[in-house]
């Protein structure tokens, strides 16, 4: 268990400097109070919202999987010994992944003298994994057995979506994001636009409660967000979220409709157009996290 590097919500800098920030410092609040930060490195000012569609966009996971921060994802790498023939079995919880997390992305790299790691499964592979406990068979290789050191060294990096207290939204959006990182652009719709719908229900019922209004009507999605989430931001001096969000969750939710009602999307999802309503779905449910709070302490 030795050598764990674990980072928690992050994002890098990509103004050619490569410093890796905490993205707290960076998002929910201040990105939706309008408050833009630099870099503590190179200075230069960090565009949130660029920096994730720049990232979901990438082709290649390795690159994709970071952008699973702005749902609570994080990283953990670490090595484990895996002598060639031998058989090992790791258990993710020894290295602080939840048990209940969701894996989204998972990358072996074996070094000289250890077995190459084949994942084994039981007699029913084509079921999905149920626990985050991996067991590796290590094939031999041409180096096996020219131990550095006396070590079997794989080196393993895991990106994971912890469960959140707000477990329905979050779930949903950590099962779009697995969906994502798999290309299958039309089936994350759904799981994206239920995640919304059940977040703007309950932020539009509290803020109306909370601002002494009638609260029972159930306002249709787009007029909470349209209309009713906004007027009540003026009403408590509260930042409105950007349009440019807007528009792409009003898309996310035509969308939906075609899936739910047809079964298929009209036209064919690209991984750019994709990437920005995953985004927008990821950044709208923190943006009502970040109303509740303010609608919150405008009443204290
Ligand atoms: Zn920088």
């Amino acid at each position: 268990m030795e050598r764990i590097f674990k980072t928690p919500p992050a994002l890098v800098c990509r103004n050619n400097c490569g410093s890796v920030l905490r993205l707290e410092d960076f998002f929910p609040e201040l990105y939706f109070e309008g408050i833009t930060r630099e870099c503590p490195t190179c200075g230069q000012k960090i565009d949130v919202w660029s920096h994730a569609i720049e990232l979901l966009q990438k082709k290649a996971q390795l690159f994709r999987n970071k952008g699973a921060a702005f749902i609570g994802g994080e990283d953990v790498s670490f090595t484990f010994q895996l002598p060639p023939n031998k058989t090992v079995e790791v258990d993710l919880t020894d290295y602080g992944v939840p048990d209940d997390a969701k894996l989204i992305y998972v990358v072996y790299t074996p070094f000289a003298g250890a077995g190459w790691p084949i994942e084994m499964h039981g007699n029913q592979p084509i079921q999905h994994r149920t626990t985050n406990k991996m067991t590796f068979f290590g094939k031999p290789m041409p180096k096996s057995g020219n131990e550095v050191g006396g070590h079997h060294d794989v080196s393993m990096s895991v990106t994971y979506i912890p469960k959140s207290q707000e477990q329905t939204p979050f779930t949903n959006l950590a099962n779009a994001y697995e969906l994502f990182m798999l290309d299958k652009f039309s089936e994350m719709i759904i799981p994206c636009a239920v995640a919304l719908e059940y977040s703007i229900e309950r932020v539009t019922a509290y803020s109306l409660q909370a601002s002494n209004l009638p609260d029972n009507l159930k306002p249709s999605k787009r007029l909470s967000l349209e209309v009713i989430l906004p007027l009540i931001c003026k009403t408590h001096n509260i930042p409105t979220l950007n349009n440019e969000i807007t528009e792409l969750v009003i898309r996310l939710w035509s969308l939906r409709n075609q899936m739910a009602h047809d079964g298929e999307l009209k036209q064919h999802l690209t991984h750019a157009e994709a990437s920005k309503i995953l985004a927008a779905a990821m950044f709208c449910i923190n943006y009502f996290g970040f109303l509740s709070g303010r609608v919150q302490n405008s009443q204290s």
